[in-house]
């Protein structure tokens, strides 16, 4: 997707503060963090939203979650927790349209959202 902004950090086009790479994903520090560890990790080839998931993208979803947990894991969050956070769409506030887990930690996360 040339017009997607995630998809440009995934070719390079657009730098971003990495900190996981491997075969089918990116981590990277989220640029307006709302916690002190706040990071997204989406799958290298494009998909929109959670709307878009097929049978076929399971497998893809599943190691996204055990890839977020790893790096939660680098980041230093196992003990204190984290959460993952998934938008999608307008109600769910979503505004970058490239699928992506946020981690946030570093700090107590209020429950239930506002
Ligand atoms: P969402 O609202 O769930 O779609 O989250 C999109 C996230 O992407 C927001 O938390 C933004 O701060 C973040 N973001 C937007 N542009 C960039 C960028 N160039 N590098 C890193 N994070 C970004
Ligand atoms: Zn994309």
């Amino acid at each position: 997707m040339s017009d997607c902004l995630f998809c440009k950090i995934v070719a390079g086009e657009i730098p971003c503060d990495q900190v996981h790479a491997d075969d089918d994903f990116l981590a990277f520090r989220d640029i307006n963090p709302q916690a002190p560890a706040h990071v997204l990790v989406i799958p290298r080839r494009h998909i929109a939203a959670l709307t878009d998931l097929t049978d076929g993208d399971a497998d893809l979803v599943g190691r996204l979650h055990v890839t977020g947990a790893r790096v939660a894991a680098a980041l230093g969050l196992e003990e204190s927790g984290y959460r993952f956070v998934i938008n999608c769409g307008r109600d769910g506030c979503q505004t970058v349209p490239h699928l992506h887990l946020h981690i946030l930690g570093g700090r107590p996360l209020g429950w239930p959202p506002g």
